[in-house]
């Protein structure tokens, strides 16, 4: 199929900051940018030529909204099946609807890679009090029992140890299917996105390493302290995922790395990463504009690094006690502020990131700390 020259209309399923950043760079590229949004004034609203409101499960709206447009992406998975289904009759749906159907749900997705003979922890598939009896008996403790549909940032998963009671677990999750995983004791957690191009060319960043506080991403780095055959593995691993998918568009996976060094993949997301913001500022191209060629059908970017770069979220909790100093923050050199524009800052809530550039990456964590300790000087 031909490419779509800039001018062309994307359109984007989600409207939050990662469609935000992808509307900025199919803007910057000439291109139009169409969101469908559950709500007005958001994020991605905002940057974008259009924002349509309207609910995922109104088959209408989609079909208009996709009557307007070339293509389509999406910037968070957590879509009704139909939205895919509905857009494919009318334009290219990039990653496709098979690829998301697969990433919504952790057991399709775990079973998915294993048969693809992929690394994942142990898993089994729970679906009533028995069944969680019998998956403990098999692979043991510690554990991790997740919803198999709707969680992120560690919401819908509990730890389970020796003592723990199963019962009340299993009450205390509220679903009718959950994937019981073994604990890993991962020395470090990594992630690397990926681009495949319509053509199959890809290219990868990373890895990179992340520190999550509370289970939400907090600071990443790139590159990692990995040794250089652990970095060649991860990308190998994600090569492979991207390719047994036939994915088009950008998926991140998400690894443990072992004491030993050994690679475990946690979780797919098919979409640009919050691990991967840093890559606006460090390489040659963009994770979002990546997204941007490969819904477009153009060839994929390169992804040479540029510099040595970290990232810090920016939660709601940097509002508080008072409005963050962000002269100081933008004072500290090589810092780079991103803002998503929401209009309320509430704990937890993703309001943006920092990004610090460095010769070298202990210097660049350095510095994307310190500006942001600068938000609220004690
Ligand atoms: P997830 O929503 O599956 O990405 O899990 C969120 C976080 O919980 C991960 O980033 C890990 O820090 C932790 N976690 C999830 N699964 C496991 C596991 N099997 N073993 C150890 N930690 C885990």
């Amino acid at each position: 199929m031909m490419s779509l020259p800039p001018g062309s209309t994307l359109g984007v399923f989600g409207s939050g900051q990662l469609g935000r950043m992808f509307a900025f760079a199919a803007r910057r590229m000439g291109y139009r940018v169409h969101v469908f949004s559950s709500d007005r004034d958001t994020p991605a609203g905002q940057v974008a030529d259009v924002e349509v409101v309207a609910d995922y499960d109104d088959a209408t709206a989609i079909a208009s909204f996709c009557r307007l447009v070339q293509a389509v992406t999406f910037e968070f998975e957590n879509v009704p099946a139909t939205v895919a289904q509905v857009a494919e009759q009318f334009v290219p749906v990039r990653p496709s609807g098979s690829v998301l159907h697969l990433c919504q749900h952790r057991l399709r997705e775990k079973t998915a890679l294993r048969e693809a003979g992929l690394p994942v922890p142990a898993f089994a598939a729970v679906r009533s009090l028995a069944e969680l009896r019998v998956a403990a008996e098999s692979i043991g403790c510690p554990a991790v029992l997740k919803t198999a549909t709707s969680g992120y940032d560690g919401k819908g998963q509990i730890k389970i140890t020796g003592d723990s009671d199963l019962n009340a677990v299993w009450n205390e999750l509220r679903t009718d299917e959950a994937i019981y995983e073994a604990f890993v004791s991962f020395e470090k957690e990594l992630s690397v996105i990926g681009v495949r191009g319509v053509d199959g060319s890809m290219a990868f960043y990373g890895p990179i390493e992340n520190e999550h506080r509370d289970h939400i991403l907090d600071i990443s780095r790139c590159p990692a302290h990995v040794p250089e055959s652990v970095s060649r593995n991860a990308v190998e691993l994600a090569r492979a995922v991207l390719e047994a998918l036939d994915v088009v568009g950008v998926l991140c996976v998400e690894l443990f790395m072992k004491p030993d060094g050994g690679l475990l993949i946690n979780e797919l997301a098919p979409r640009p990463h919050n691990s991967g913001h840093l890559t606006i500022e460090a390489f040659a191209t963009s994770q979002f504009e990546q997204q941007v060629r490969a819904v477009a059908g153009l060839p994929v970017g390169s992804a040479e690094q540029l510099r040595p770069t970290a990232m810090a979220n920016l939660l709601g909790e940097a509002w508080f006690p008072h409005e963050p100093r962000w002269d100081r923050a933008l004072d500290v050199p090589g810092v780079a502020l991103h803002l998503y524009g929401k209009a309320e800052a509430k704990p937890g809530r993703k309001m943006g990131h920092l990004t610090a550039t460095a010769d070298d990456i202990d210097e660049a964590v350095r510095r994307v700390v310190a500006a942001r300790d600068a938000l609220q000087p004690q």
